[in-house]
């Protein structure tokens, strides 16, 4: 079985602020500087305020907003974005954080939890909600401004608890400076709309990247193969706490651009992590034989 087909990739970032809440540039700005860097599509999720869809043949704005709830009291946080509402959802900050979860969903959305390791959410909190459909492995004003952006161990320490759920990495675009570009998803569709993508999303029709490609993921008779642009390391992550050949690396000064490896009897779900040369990695989402 192969995981994507030759169809072409799609683009997107879904994750991103502007002038309408905290980020430093207008909506038209955002979507302007976007598809200048070759993005096909986006999502703005402004802080509590929608923002409205549209699709055009070259370019797909998904309807989004990012509802977020911050106990100062208890140092944790649930920030949780709305991808494919149809209308803004109530968010107050005396309310318990599985009402915004349902509101997304009420509202048609795919709710995403977002920046696990930023928030200081604790496993548990993110074990007691139900109904989200994603979350981020990699935010990028997370990283580069509060030094929190990767969450490889919250979400596989989740995911070894039953909560198995597609992957993203955002830019969670502010400043759009380092945060810009950062962190995007790589997707096939059979149909480039709001709803096509959504549909891809939520079938884990996507690798989400820093930058090096995935161009394959193949599982035959228990044995994962992927196949990348040039890497220096491929970790196959499990449930398992070891796996002998998990980490498979270039020798020193090169570069490999495939990787195997065999599902073990312990491992319920394998993740495929790569990074290359400068540190930056690509994901694939949970596979589970
Ligand atoms: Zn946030
Ligand atoms: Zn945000």
């Amino acid at each position: 079985m192969k995981l994507f087909t030759d169809d072409r990739w799609y683009r997107g970032n879904l994750h991103t602020h502007t002038t309408v809440s905290d980020g430093r540039r207008t909506p038209e700005e955002t979507i302007a500087a976007y598809r200048a860097k070759g993005y096909d599509f986006l999502a703005i999720t402004d802080h509590r305020i929608f923002g409205a869809g549209r699709e055009e043949p070259d370019f797909v704005l998904i309807p989004g907003a990012e509802y977020d709830l911050n106990d100062f009291d208890r140092r944790e946080a649930f920030h949780i974005l709305g991808l494919g509402i149809r209308e803004n959802v109530t968010t107050r900050n005396d309310l318990p954080p599985q009402q915004l979860i349902d509101g997304i969903r009420a509202a048609g959305g795919m709710a995403v939890l977002a920046h696990p390791g930023w928030s200081l959410l604790e496993h548990a909190s993110a074990q007691a909600l139900t109904g989200y459909e994603a979350m981020e492995i990699y935010n990028g004003v997370s990283e580069f401004y509060s030094g929190r952006g990767y969450y490889g161990d919250f979400v596989d320490t989740l995911a070894s608890k039953g909560r198995v759920y597609p992957l993203l990495a955002n830019d969670d675009t502010h400043f759009y400076e380092l945060d810009f570009a950062s962190g995007w998803t790589m997707l096939q569709t059979d149909s480039f709309t709001i709803s096509g993508i959504l549909d891809s999303l939520r079938a884990g029709r996507y690798y989400s990247t820093q930058g090096p490609e995935i161009h394959q993921i193949t599982l035959e008779d228990g044995r994962l193969t992927v196949e990348t642009s040039p890497l220096t390391e491929i970790c196959f992550y499990s449930d398992a706490f070891y796996a002998e050949g998990r980490v498979v690396r270039a020798q020193e000064g090169e570069t490999l651009t495939t990787a195997s490896y065999q599902f073990g009897p312990l491992d319920h779900w394998v993740r495929i992590e790569g990074r290359d040369a400068s540190g930056k990695r690509c994901f694939s989402n949970y596979i589970i034989p």
